[in-house]
């Protein structure tokens, strides 16, 4: 039996591609532990893990909605809140680390302290990512704005300030690079398939692109009209009332049945009266809906996409970060969606009506698809967490 301990940031999206590994791991025998945020406990603990609260440690908790705003976006900003969490953690995380002897380390992309401990501590590591693996070919299609590289050059001295606190306290970080990004020698699992994953080919062996995990429907959408549109702008950042009321405004004089999830943060009875063929929800099973949808509007957040094309479910893609722009790109490439260019009641009308009346769309979402399909999924990424173990050979057993 192997000890496996896993660490997230609190964000479904990074979280729950981790969950069927871990379940894939507990049923083959091994113990997993896992750090992660109250809000994770249910979920966490229903896939056989160990939960281990962050909430008291974590420095992004604790900011004003302004200051939140900012991670992400401002590099030395962002560096700062995840050294301070890993500096808040690192007491306890180490001595945990020291009772529990781990055989390896898995930790999200985004939960430097994961990796951080792991170094520290010289345990096997491998990185979870659920968005693109990056490098310098595949990062071309973030197209980092030349005012995103004067930010990043400007924030270099505070950066290496932050550097410094984290070797005082015994962590091998040379730079700011050692955390954010794996190189060819970090042991890597990554979600999507080699034919989505740009550049996949300049990846070295070390990286396992194992495909989505797709949750099962836990419903059934029944299907009122020959066509169905499904809208989602995420679980995030959907405070988008406006841009709602147009899709109405739009699907009200399309014969087409609609489904949209609008997230909790905007009240329905905003909307107005809606027509008979648009049903709105605060949140829905989009596993379901994306098994019959026609087309979906998407944010583009990594999940939803996967989800999306897992179905061949061709996209209208409205990216709000440069992440989901990178994903975008990514989708109209393979031409399996279109990015709507305006938003307005004349734009959406159309875009449906193109992606609609144009086969190839969903062919090209078929293809991606069918590379979902060929990858080997949570079996793959157990096999790879367990080949990097301390006792690789003696724990690598298949199960059925
Ligand atoms: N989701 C859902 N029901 C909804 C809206 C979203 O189950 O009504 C799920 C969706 O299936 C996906 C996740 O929430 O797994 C959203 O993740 P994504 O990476 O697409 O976007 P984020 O919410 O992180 O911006």
């Amino acid at each position: 039996m192997s000890k496996i301990v896993f660490f997230c940031i609190p964000a479904h999206g990074h979280t729950n591609p981790t969950l069927g590994v871990v379940r894939e791991l507990v049923h083959r025998g091994h113990q997993v532990s896992y750090y992660s945020y109250n809000v994770m406990r249910e979920k966490i603990e229903a896939a056989g893990a160990n939960f281990i609260s962050c909430d008291d440690y974590d420095m992004e908790q604790k900011l004003t909605p302004k200051d939140a705003a900012r991670i992400g976006k401002d590099l030395a900003f962002s560096t700062k809140i995840l050294v301070d969490t890993t500096l808040a953690l690192d007491d306890k995380v180490c001595k945990d680390m020291e009772e529990m002897k781990p055989d390896c380390i898995v930790a999200d992309s985004m939960a430097v302290w994961g990796k951080s401990v792991a170094m520290k501590l010289g345990i096997p590591f491998v990185s979870s990512t659920t968005t693109f693996a990056f490098n310098r070919h595949s990062a071309k299609i973030m197209k980092q704005s030349i005012g995103e590289l004067i930010n990043m050059i400007f924030s270099m001295p505070k950066i290496n300030k932050d550097i410094k606190r984290l070797q005082k306290k015994g962590y091998p970080v040379k730079s700011v690079l050692d955390i954010i990004q794996n190189d060819d020698e970090t042991h890597t699992v990554v979600y999507t398939s080699p034919e989505f994953q740009p550049c996949s080919e300049t990846f070295s062996d070390k990286y396992s692109f194992v495909g989505p995990s797709i949750r099962p429907a836990t419903s059934e959408i029944e299907k009122t009209k020959e066509k169905l549109i499904y809208v989602s702008m995420g679980t995030v950042n959907n405070d988008m009332l406006p841009l709602y009321k147009q899709f109405i405004e739009a699907f009200s004089k399309l014969n087409y049945q609609v489904i949209m999830s609008v997230g909790n943060q905007v009240a329905i009875e905003e909307f107005g009266e809606i027509p008979e063929n648009i049903s709105v929800y605060e949140s829905v099973d989009q596993i379901a809906v994306l098994e019959k949808a026609d087309v979906f509007f998407s944010h583009c957040g990594m999940n939803s996409v996967n989800e999306s094309l897992y179905f061949g479910v061709p996209l209208i893609m409205l990216p709000q970060t440069a992440e989901q722009s990178g994903v975008a790109e990514r989708v109209f490439q393979l031409g399996a969606g279109i990015k709507l260019k305006e938003v307005n009641v004349n734009a959406i009308a159309d875009s449906v009506n193109t992606v609609l009346n144009d086969e190839n769309y969903r062919k090209n979402a078929q293809v991606i698809a069918d590379g979902f399909k060929r990858c080997p999924g949570a079996k793959g990424a157990a096999d790879k967490i367990l080949s990097v173990c301390v006792n690789p050979v003696e724990n690598f057993a298949h199960s059925d």
